[in-house]
């Protein structure tokens, strides 16, 4: 019995071992070379498409197609600025060139959109004459062709600025009714609702702009003069004067479109020119207008004549050029002093 039973367990131990041995067999040529052989085909067909593989894994193939297309990275945008430190009541101008679609800057409160120029997208900065002195950041927010977006922050010193002072409580032709606040408030909602359009098409040319008279006017009366007319009524001269004889012919200081040929209580005759992007020049106290609303004019055309039209004590050309609705110190434009 023992002997059988030997046997039989020897020949059954005999098959099991035969058995282990072919399935073990079997299961090490799965491990060691079919498993491996998916896995690599497989993560090698990724490693062309997507680089998650670590690199010391493959580094032993060398991938001949490149699948994937690598993006061009566009060269970043170049951002100039007419000037680092400038005065109260002067003006800015702002230029980004580059491969973008679009644009805005954040400065002082203010939120600008840039407009299209013939080489960058541009916008003038106005500073107004009550600004804060000191450093103060501009924000630069423009968006590529490819809608990815790039920022940029510039620092900008404001200066502060000597103001002359007048006195109009003493003065023989004050005129209780064209200083009614009434007819102020009137006035500056015609004026507020003309400036706050931005045109999107630059119209004015480069380079320095013109005075509007012919000939070096003396100037009676700069821009931000403060001026007291009584009552506690002290606002500032949003414009430059100048003294020229009635009928003197007044000529564009740029290029644009006219956009308001009006009489106003304070201005007199008034016209307004739209330069495009935000940007205005405008002509008060006129004898006459030589230009109608919504005609083209170019820069040094005849607009209008010198008159005393409105609030004013004798012949004289009121100029004021208005950046997105703040009026600046229009001589700063003819001489170079905002940088351009
Ligand atoms: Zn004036």
């Amino acid at each position: 019995m023992f002997y059988n039973f030997s046997r039989v367990t020897k020949k059954r131990t005999e098959a099991l071992v035969f058995t282990f041995g072919i399935t073990s067999f079997g299961l090490c040529i799965l491990v060691l070379v079919v498993l491996p052989t998916f896995a690599c085909s497989s993560e090698r067909n990724k490693d062309f498409s997507i680089e998650y593989v670590s690199k010391s894994v493959y580094e032993d193939i060398t991938p001949v197609v490149q699948l994937t297309a690598t993006p061009t990275p566009l060269p970043d945008p170049e951002f100039f600025i007419s000037k680092s430190a400038i005065t109260q009541g002067g003006t800015l101008l702002l230029s980004v060139a580059g491969s973008i679609i679009q644009g805005s800057v954040t400065f002082l409160g203010f939120d600008i959109q840039l407009t299209r120029g013939d080489r960058s997208y541009y916008t003038f900065i106005p500073i107004s004459r009550v600004a804060e002195v000191g450093m103060h950041k501009i924000s630069i927010s423009v968006t590529y062709s490819d809608d990815s977006e790039f920022k940029k922050e510039m620092f900008v010193e404001i200066i502060p600025r000597e103001w002359t002072f007048y006195d109009f409580t003493g003065d023989s032709f004050e005129n209780p009714t064209l200083l009614s606040s009434a007819q102020r408030e009137d006035e500056d909602l015609i004026l507020k609702e003309t400036f706050s359009f931005s045109n999107p098409v630059k119209l004015w040319r480069d380079g320095p702009w013109l005075k509007p008279l012919h000939f070096n006017a003396r100037i009676t009366s700069e821009f931000g003069e403060e001026r007291d007319y009584g009552d506690n009524l002290i606002r500032y001269h949003e414009g430059v004067d100048f003294s020229a004889d009635e009928g003197t012919p007044v000529y564009a200081s740029n290029s644009g479109v006219v956009v308001l040929a009006t009489q106003l209580s304070l201005r007199g005759n008034y016209i307004a020119i739209d330069h495009g992007g935000g940007l205005y020049s405008a002509y008060g106290h006129l004898s006459a207008f030589a230009a109608g609303e919504g005609q083209m004019v170019e820069a040094g055309d005849l607009i209008g004549y010198v008159g005393s039209s409105g609030l004013s004590t004798g012949a004289h050309l009121h100029w004021e050029i208005i950046v997105h609705g703040t009026p600046v110190d229009a001589l700063r434009f003819t001489n170079g002093l905002n940088g351009f």
